[in-house]
């Protein structure tokens, strides 16, 4: 595998154990299960996750400071959650000294931007204690998810219960139990224009990273990467937090991980090579924070 993938220590097919998570997590419920130990643990002091906010499916950032919150802020919402903007907030306004943050690809990289050159993070970059990614492919306005939702799936947006984009298809599920499929060819167009020049899929700036796409369905794809997220990662499977099985062992396995982060990244990089045409290059682009 090349460097589409970044750098990690260990690559694994994972699920929590907690079936309370599971019931409404996004996949395997690593994010949920890892912050939840992590605090148990007393690693962080907190997690900046995206949680509901005032208009369905609409996240906005929250500092989870117990199981619950956490809790209340699973599954995937496909649309900006500024969880970075959140940073300051948590130290100063909330008194954390290790904070836990989860986010897209962009975001990690803002993350690790603002621990180099700290700016804007003055007295709070070495307080990041788990930086925990998603895989990201694209990200859609929020106009764009009431469209999709209403005029393609035909449901208000509050009788949505999930949202799921896999094998090809951006599933809207309803509360009352319909499911629909919307193809992706029919979902493009309502894309965030800023993620077509976007050349990370699997958040290779975190300290443990993860998604469907790899493992069978309820279960994700975990990426150990640095040292402090291989630490935690072993104590919380050690602690029984996670099933785990080789990513070798399940279909369809890193294969297809690796083709769709080729496949982002050559789209991508072809958009970015047309926008230094006219002068845009990916250096103007400001990341989702
Ligand atoms: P859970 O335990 O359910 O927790 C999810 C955590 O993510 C929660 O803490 C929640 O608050 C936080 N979160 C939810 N939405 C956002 C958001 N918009 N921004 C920041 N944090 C958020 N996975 C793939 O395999 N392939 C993809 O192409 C892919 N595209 C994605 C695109 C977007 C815009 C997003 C937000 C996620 C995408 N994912 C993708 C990741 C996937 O949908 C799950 O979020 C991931 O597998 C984690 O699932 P989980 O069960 O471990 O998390
Ligand atoms: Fe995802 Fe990249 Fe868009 Fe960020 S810029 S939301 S990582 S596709």
């Amino acid at each position: 595998m090349g460097a589409e993938l970044g750098k990690y220590k260990s690559c694994v097919s994972a699920r929590s154990t907690d079936k309370a998570i599971l019931a409404g997590a996004q996949d395997g419920g690593i994010v949920t299960t890892l912050f939840a130990y992590a605090l148990e643990e007393g690693i962080i002091d907190g997690a900046i996750v995206a949680g509901p906010g005032d208009m369905p499916w609409k996240p906005r950032p929250m500092i989870a400071t117990t199981y619950e919150e956490l809790m209340a802020a699973r599954g995937t919402k496909y649309n900006i959650s500024p969880n970075v903007s959140f940073i300051k907030e948590a130290t100063r306004s909330y008194g954390l000294d290790k904070v836990g943050i989860v986010g897209t690809p962009c975001q990690m990289q803002a993350v690790r931007k603002g621990q180099l050159y700290p700016i804007g993070l003055r007295d709070v970059s070495d307080k990041i204690a788990l930086a925990v990614g998603i895989f990201c492919m694209e990200n859609f306005p929020y106009q764009s998810i009431v469209q999709l939702a209403e005029d393609h799936a035909a449901m208000k947006l509050e009788s949505v219960k999930k949202m799921e984009i896999g094998k090809g298809k951006f599933t809207f599920m309803s509360e009352r139990g319909a499911v629909v499929p919307l193809p992706l060819k029919v979902t493009h167009k309502y894309e965030q224009p800023g993620c077509h020049v976007c050349l990370d899929y699997v958040a290779n700036l975190a300290d443990v990273s993860c998604g469907s796409v790899g493992s069978p369905d309820g279960w994700s794809t975990v990426f150990v990467r640095s040292k402090k997220g291989d630490d935690i990662w072993a104590k919380s499977v050690a602690a029984g937090c996670f099933e785990t099985k080789a990513i070798d062992s399940v279909k369809p396995g890193l294969e297809l991980v690796t083709k769709l982060a080729n496949e982002k990244i050559g789209k991508n990089q072809k958009t970015v090579e047309e926008r230094k045409t006219f002068g845009v290059g990916k250096g103007l682009r400001i990341p989702y924070i």
